[in-house]
């Protein structure tokens, strides 16, 4: 098959750059799957996976323009491992072939770049080339998120609940230091790309 199963991971805690290093990359010729993306989309409107969601769970999971409401989700499936399983047996399946299709239509030997937030924390169990985690120090992610619309409480509340620096390091091939400038980055950036250009073909099957 031609499909290029190489993969290289992405991730970062919330504010640490995770998206401007996955926009950097894609301007370098990487093709980048976006999980995040994928998970919101799978249960969109019209999508097979959300009224699967709302055959099991009941209509109150969608609010008057019949989009989920994810917390009112949350409440009914995480209430015993088997509601749980229930939900995931619907979302995890529509994910993989979503992430598949993405996969399949990168071109050959081309740096596919697997954007995971929670990479670390989540026990999915990809399989990837390397991997790229991207840090700043906290009071900074909390400052550059605050310019971005998000309280410096709720962004706080979010980093606690996420894997730490040091877990991320943890299975870091590169580690890049969002601490600077823009320009600072995209340098580091384009300092690794030739490595991750390798890692891409040394993994690909
Ligand atoms: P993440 O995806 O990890 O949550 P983003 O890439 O969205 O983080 O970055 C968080 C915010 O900080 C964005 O508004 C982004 O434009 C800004 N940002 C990222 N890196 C830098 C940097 N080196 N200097 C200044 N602002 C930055």
């Amino acid at each position: 098959m031609s499909t290029p199963m190489a993969m290289i991971g992405l991730t970062g805690g919330i504010g640490s750059g995770k998206s401007t290093v996955a926009a950097v990359l894609r301007s370098l010729g990487a093709v980048v799957i976006d999980a995040d993306l994928i998970a919101r989309s799978v249960v969109e409107p019209g999508m097979p996976a959300l009224a699967s969601l709302v055959e099991e769970f009941g209509p109150s999971i969608l609010d008057a323009d019949g989009a989920l409401i994810r917390p009112r989700l949350a409440e009914l499936a995480f209430v015993s491992d088997e509601r749980r399983k229930v939900l995931e047996g619907i979302t995890h399946p529509a994910i993989a072939h979503e992430f598949l299709r993405q996969l399949e239509a990168a071109p050959e030997g081309g740096v596919v770049i697997h954007d995971v937030p929670l990479l670390v924390e989540s026990t999915r169990g990809y399989s990837y080339g390397g991997v790229i985690v991207v840090e700043a120090p906290v009071s900074l992610r909390l400052e550059r998120l605050e310019a971005r619309g998000v309280s410096r409480e709720d962004a706080q509340r979010r980093i606690d609940l996420q894997a730490s620096d040091e877990d991320r390091r943890a299975v870091a091939t590169w580690v890049l230091d969002n601490a600077g400038e823009m320009a600072a980055l995209r340098t580091q950036i384009e300092a690794i790309w030739p490595a991750i250009q390798q890692a891409t073909l040394d993994t690909t099957t």
